[in-house]
This record gives structure tokens, sequence and C-alpha cells, in this order.
């Protein structure tokens, strides 16, 4: 079986400047650019949205791999994204969410997500690239890059969902597994704040910006589960790490900042008799790729 990796930017820092920089130092738009955008137009409304609202076109458009459109525009939106969403101003972040709207937060220079490695024995999970990549490789940022990549990877779930149909037959992409693991970053970043950082715990906790943020980032990723879920091309082994995001242990926290429950929504619960195994792993990109 093929597989193939969703949007996941090997050691992005989060700004717009490495992507930038890559761009213009590419400077070349994709021959097959009409074509990408013309499937988007024809069966991505909320990617379309994403490529009317980018300023820079040509920053989309470089992202399209030609042998792969569809998973590339999703690459192309979850990219965009950042970009739209990342600017410093007063040291705020904004965040462009999947209903278009935006929130904010406050930078506050709070401990770093690496540290989460701490959970899993100091090192990446076996098989999980996120980890890998933004636990070790871009471990030395804080909650505000969790929330970055978790609102980006929702994005990039909803291009993949309108795109799947275009998906060839017999390959899966892991999507809806980049988002899950970002879910079950936020919820251990928070109860490892609770427990270990008390003074970062009461700068989310209390402040309405990051609570307000983290409702309606979690709200709107449970939505596009909802939605998503029912297309298995777009997972892999998103069902195992759904299971760690929604099993109550260490979720007190988490709770506490959402003020609800959080519920698996019924379509992603696999049904007890389904025999189908987990998909494969995915298979480690060589370094400097970008999927
Ligand atoms: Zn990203």
């Amino acid at each position: 079986m093929l597989t193939l990796l969703g949007s996941l930017f090997l050691g992005l820092a989060l700004s717009a400047s490495p992507a930038d920089a890559r761009s213009s130092a590419s400077g070349a738009t994709p021959k097959c650019a009409a074509e990408a955008l013309k499937i988007l137009r024809e069966h991505s409304p909320h990617g379309t949205r994403i490529y009317r609202a980018t300023k820079d076109k040509k920053f989309f458009l470089w992202w399209i791999r030609c042998d792969d459109i569809p998973i590339s525009l999703a690459t192309s939106v979850h990219e965009s994204v950042h970009v739209m969403s990342g600017h410093y101003l007063y040291r705020e972040r904004s965040y462009f969410l999947p209903d278009q709207t935006w929130t904010k937060v406050r930078y506050k220079d709070l401990f770093h997500r690496g540290e989460l490695l701490e959970e899993f024995g100091g090192r990446p999970r076996p098989g999980n690239i996120y980890d890998e990549n933004y636990l070790l490789q871009t471990g030395n940022q804080d909650i505000v890059f969790i929330l970055e990549e978790f609102n980006a990877y929702v994005h990039d779930l909803m291009v993949s969902r309108e795109l799947s149909a275009l998906i060839p037959e017999g390959t899966r992409v892991s999507s809806r597994d980049a988002l899950a693991n970002f879910m079950f970053y936020l919820k251990r970043y928070l109860k490892r704040a609770k427990l270990k950082h008390p003074k970062d715990w009461e700068a989310i906790a209390q402040d309405p910006e990051y609570t307000a943020t983290i409702r309606l980032m979690w709200r709107q990723a449970e939505a596009e589960l909802a939605k998503s879920c029912p297309v298995p091309q777009i997972g892999m082994r998103n069902q195992e790490i759904l299971r760690d995001v929604y099993a109550p242990e260490d979720s007190e926290a988490l709770l506490e900042v959402l003020g609800f429950a959080p519920a698996l929504p019924k379509e992603c619960v696999r049904p007890p008799a389904d025999p189908r195994p987990e998909p494969e792993p995915p298979v480690p990109l060589a370094p400097g790729t970008e999927i």
C-alpha cells in the first residue's frame, strides 16, 4: 500500500519567513497550476476561500506538486493559513479559524512544547513523525505554536476531505492523524502546565483570550472530525491517537479550560465488530522533504 503523509512542514519555524524565503528562492509556479486551481474551484469550497483570501498567490501555488495535486493543495492551504495568521503585533498572535473568524492570544513565552517528550520517555514515540518534527526538531516553541499548528491542520483536514474523492485508490494520507496529534499535544500541554508549571497554568487558564481560543479551536476540530471520520483514506493511525485524546485520564486540565467535556464525534467511533486492521504506520520522509 502506498502511504503518503498529509501536510507536515518539516522544520517549519512557524513564522512566515522560512516559507517565504523558500518561495521567493524558487520563484517558480508549477506547470500544473491552472489545472490545480480548477480542481480546487470545482471540489474544494474551503480551499477556494483560502486561496482567494491569500495575498501571495505565488506562495500558495509554490506548494503544489503536479504528481500529487489533491494532497499538495491541502498543504498550500495549510501553509497559507500560517502566513495569514502568523503576524506579530504587540506580541500577539492572531489565528484565522476554519469558520473564517479570528481569534488571538498574547505571547507569554511559556514552557516549550518539546518538554512533552518527557511524557514519552524523553524521545519521540516510535513511528510518530509528528513527535519527531514538532516536539524534537522544533520543540522550542510554546503553546502559541501548538495552537498555530492545531488550527492549520483543521484547515488542512477540511481540504483533504473535500478533495478525498481524487486521492488515488489504495492510497491513504495522514491528514486526520496530524490534527489528532495536535489535539493530544494540547491536552498533554495543559496537563503538564497544571502539574509542573503553575505560573504558566495560571497564565493560560486565567486568560480569557487563551481559554476562548482553545474552546473555539477544539469545537471546530471536533466539527471537522465528525465530517471527516467517515472518509477512511484521509486517516492512517488516527483511531489509536484519538483514543488517547479522548481517554478520561489526564483530561482534567483540558476540561477545566474548555468548560465542557470533549466528546469524540459518533462518526469517529469505529463499531466494535469492525475487524479492519489499523493501517500501516507512515513511512518516514527523507530530511528536508516537504509533505
Ligand atoms: Zn504547519
